[in-house]
């Protein structure tokens, strides 16, 4: 199978495996857990930022960022297809009691002008505005990198008004990948971000939070309270560590591969790349072929490639470091064969 579902089916590498294996352990709700620790401070380091907590999942570290910045009743600004917004099962709500105003987007983007007009002013009607989130990258919007100078605009307007700003990086590293900017300059336009180490880093467990000692003490505290005070978590800490270490630069590959599909299908009749491809996700638009995108996704199987439904007339693949170029190749033709 050549499984382009999504970069989180990617399998822990040996030296993941073998880092668990040796891992150096202790109870992490205590403190003690060294890997663990060990985990966190480069995160941290990395980012820029005083600190950082190791979490369960990037849905998780959203959730526990909002928890911390927000009170029920207050309003968070985010993209309309945010991943907090349309993937997290309402637990913006359902958790943190807050209420969701989206704007929608350009490449996931949203206009500086109308973020700034949606920070709400006092008035004893209104909620309080309490976060600002952005992605990078976007995830709907096909991997799409928001340019650092968005990021710095928006951070300003966010600061004018005492509102702070979390980033939703799950992809983070691959929008660095993509710009040759540091992670810490992407960061250093936030108060909080959250990075998936399980995605195309390739670890197969946890994302990281980052921001001030204070908000990493408060957020610890929800992270206790959503039942996510792990133990002797060094076993799974570790691949984190490799992921941070050796898996960061290959990322750029995933990219050229990305480019390589959208290159090979958009030659093909009926077929349209829908998103300018900057990173590891490929939009194909399939309202020109006579298939709607859910038998499309099953007539790939049939052929032994997996992908998702993404829309009606869209189809999803991401590029990883378990699908070789090789493989790249095999997809394009397998799709020139199917509807060329
Ligand atoms: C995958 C993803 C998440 C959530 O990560 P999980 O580990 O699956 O909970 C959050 N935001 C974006 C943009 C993502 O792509």
């Amino acid at each position: 199978m050549i499984d382009l579902r999504s970069d989180t089916v990617t399998k822990p590498t040996d030296a993941m495996r073998k880092a668990s294996y040796e891992a150096e352990v202790g109870d992490d709700v205590y403190g003690e857990d060294p890997t663990v620790n060990k985990l966190e401070e480069k995160a941290a380091e990395i980012l820029g930022k005083e600190a950082a907590l190791f979490v369960t999942s990037g849905t998780q570290g959203n959730q526990i960022a909002v928890l911390t910045h927000c009170q029920p009743g207050n309003e968070i600004i985010l993209e309309a297809n945010a991943h907090i917004f349309l993937y997290e099962g309402a637990a913006i709500s359902a958790f943190a009691g807050v209420q969701p105003r989206t704007i929608v987007g350009e490449r996931g983007a949203m206009d500086p002008e109308k973020v700034e007009s949606a920070i709400r002013t006092e008035d004893v009607h209104f909620p309080e505005t309490g976060l600002i989130c952005l992605e990078n990258t976007h995830n709907k919007a096909g991997g799409a990198v928001l340019p650092l100078e968005y990021m710095k605009k928006i951070y300003q307007i966010a600061q004018s008004h005492n509102v702070p700003v979390h980033l939703d990086g799950a992809r983070l590293f691959n929008a660095s990948a993509a710009t040759n900017i540091p992670v810490r300059e992407f960061a250093a336009y936030t108060d909080t971000v959250q990075f998936c180490l399980s995605k195309g880093l390739g670890a197969p467990v946890g994302s990281i939070i980052a921001g001030s000692k204070e908000f990493i003490h408060q957020a610890r505290k929800w992270r206790k309270r959503l039942g996510g005070g792990l133990r002797q978590a060094g076993v799974i800490a570790a691949p984190g560590l490799v992921a941070l270490e050796e898996m960061t630069e290959r990322l750029a590959k995933d990219h050229e591969h990305a480019k390589m599909l959208a290159e090979g299908l958009e030659n093909i009749d009926g077929i349209i790349i829908e998103n300018k491809v900057e990173t590891n996700i490929v939009l194909v638009n399939v309202e020109g072929t006579p298939y709607h995108s859910e038998s499309f996704v099953e007539m790939l199987k049939q052929e032994g490639i997996l992908s998702g439904s993404f829309g009606p007339h869209t189809i999803r693949f991401v590029t990883h470091f378990d699908v070789s170029r090789e493989e790249i190749k095999k997809t394009i033709e397998i799709i020139q064969k199917l509807v060329g």
